[in-house]
């Protein structure tokens, strides 16, 4: 196996990349390699599916797929080779069928079509796990660095994992009904960009920033899916201690889930909690209305181990990030959609009777604990809304600077820089904040200006949409660009959803942004050369320096 497309990869001797029987996930090197051959294969399906495209055939079965076998292969996602093997057969299976079809159509329509000739559109899955990863070795990252060098294999990484996170948002609108027509299509053109195996840097760079567009476009569909299905959330305050009774919590990011479990839960006495990055669900007021939502349990996802231990109920993973099930929980763990870890249950077609009833055999909380709070809520409508008293506060001089800080919450302690910056921020400041990067700081009462909350908890990392929202419109209202906003975003990453929202702030033109806590193995010095150069992309120091240099 080699992978290196997370900041918890393997960082020793200089070797970049977990190259072990283990990656440090917890990823197989079989899951790992037929992870690879998968997302092989689908740039071959992904090459026809632009073919049919062009000629308006229609391919949702195809688009559905690729989605959810792409999410499959993100960090802390699947860890079951069976069910990468099964996408992975599909995938070819779906490839054949999508050719054929464009083969009648040809015919029918007497048109002249030009098919794809990679060699991922013929590539044939051998008969056994053992030979598939064996053909994995052919065409994983070992194979092209050899081949095309570390800065082509690198930039291959950059614009894959871009893909991975965009996919992975547009899988999330799909999964609340949102239209995903214009973001899915942009994804296979990346897909089959990606067939071409190019050796031409300057390539890779232009596609970088057209999969920064393509995931603009997924999030957008995102936000226009929760907030026609759920509304707009506003500021709430959530409670973040138990209260007595049957218990279920949720975690990850699909409040599409959230929401029919809730209806099926109705008149049980089970009482629903949120997880990780589902805390933001307790804002949207179609949600808020189940009394049963009773509020959030626990921090950012690589705390899971001790939570769930600790959790009198069932717990339901609906996306990342799932990390190695202990055996204290995973009788009552369940995962849904792309997620998966052999021998866990697996909840198909939202019918969550077994989830329910686990959660009925467990014990549940058997007292209240003292009541405690958090306030969240204030995506891009409620900030917006604000928008005439923040601009007075501005040009009073009342609020001098404004902090992005958010992203994924890294499992080691460099994560504490977010909560450490967040604290020494001046107090004429107002921080926006999203992804699970918040739980380093959102417990700590950190006061209001004129009140407006010093911290804005605007939502999960794809509500970096609704942040993008916000800048543009404080832009309009100064008639100034965004750059030249007394704006300054520090942004953590882990995976590769926060790769795909880099690349989309990029793609917008935003520059000095701050990037860690540990750069991406896959970024080599060319890369970040590359990147501090025509982005101005700033490696973060400390928070003493970051913000010294923030306010010079
Ligand atoms: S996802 Fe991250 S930790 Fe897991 S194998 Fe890949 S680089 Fe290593
Ligand atoms: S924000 Fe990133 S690290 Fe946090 S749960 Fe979501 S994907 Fe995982």
């Amino acid at each position: 196996m080699f992978c290196y497309q997370c900041e918890g990869t393997q960082r020793n001797d200089g070797i970049l990349g977990c190259n072990t029987l283990v990656g440090n996930c917890g990823k197989t090197a079989e899951t790992a390699d037929l992870q690879d051959l998968l997302l092989y294969a689908i740039t071959g399906l992904s090459s026809y599916a632009t073919v049919a495209n062009k000629y308006q055939i229609s391919k949702s079965d195809v688009d559905h797929l690729v989605l959810e076998a792409v999410f499959s292969t993100l960090t802390n996602v699947n860890f079951d080779p069976k069910r990468i093997e099964d996408y992975l057969r599909n995938v070819v299976k779906l490839r054949e069928e999508l050719k054929q079809k464009i083969l009648d159509f040809a015919s029918k329509s007497n048109t002249i079509i030009e098919l794809p000739t990679y060699s991922s559109v013929t590539y044939k899955p051998a008969d056994s796990i053992g030979e598939l990863v064996d053909q994995a070795l052919e065409i994983g990252f070992d194979a092209r660095t050899l081949i095309a060098g570390e800065d082509i294999a690198g930039m291959y990484g950059f614009v894959l994992y871009g893909i991975k996170g965009a996919a992975a948002y547009t899988n999330h609108a799909l999964l609340s009904g949102g239209n995903i027509e214009s973001a899915v299509n942009q994804l296979h053109d990346a897909l089959a960009f990606l067939a071409q195996e190019s050796t031409n840097l300057n390539d890779y760079i232009d596609w970088a920033m057209k999969v920064g567009a393509a995931n603009y476009s997924a999030m957008e569909s995102l936000d226009s899916a929760h907030t026609n299905k759920f509304g707009h959330p506003e500021p709430t305050q959530v409670r973040i201690s138990n209260v007595a009774g049957k218990a279920i919590l949720v975690s990850g990011h699909d409040i599409h889930d959230l929401e029919k479990l809730l209806q099926q839960t109705v008149g049980k006495g089970i009482n629903v909690y949120t997880h990780g990055e589902m805390l933001p669900a307790n804002a949207y007021p179609e949600l808020k209305k189940y009394p049963h939502l009773v509020g959030n349990f626990g921090g950012a996802w690589h705390k899971q181990k001790v939570e769930f231990s600790r959790f009198p109920g069932a717990v339901l993973m609906t996306s990342n990030c799932l990390i190695e099930p202990q055996v204290a929980y995973k009788e009552r763990l369940f995962t849904t959609n792309a997620v998966g870890w052999s021998g866990i249950q697996h909840i198909k077609d939202c019918d969550y009777t077994p989830l329910i009833e686990a959660a009925l055999n467990a014990p549940g909380f058997t007292s209240d604990a003292p009541e405690k709070f958090i306030t969240i809520g204030f995506a891009r409508n409620t900030v917006i809304s604000l928008a005439d008293d923040v601009v007075a506060a501005v040009k009073s001089g009342a609020i001098k600077h404004f902090y992005l800080v958010g992203g994924c919450d890294v499992s080691t302690p460099d994560g504490d820089y977010y909560g450490d910056f967040a604290r020494m921020v001046p107090k004429d400041s107002v921080i926006l904040t999203l992804g699970c990067a918040k739980y380093r700081f959102n417990r700590d009462d950190l006061g209001d200006i004129n009140g407006i909350p010093r911290v804005l908890d605007m939502g999960q990392c794809n509500d970096a949409y609704s942040a993008i929202q916000v800048a543009l419109t404080l832009a309009k209202a100064f008639d100034c660009s965004v750059n030249e906003l007394p704006l300054t975003l520090v942004v953590s990453w882990f995976e590769q959803k926060a790769v795909a929202i880099m690349l989309t702030l990029l793609y917008l033109g935003l520059e000095n942004i701050y990037w860690g806590p540990k750069l991406p193995a896959f970024a080599t010095p060319n890369i970040l050369q590359l990147l501090e150069s025509r982005f101005k992309l700033i490696p973060i120091s400390t928070p003493e320096k970051d913000l010294a240099r923030t306010l010079h």
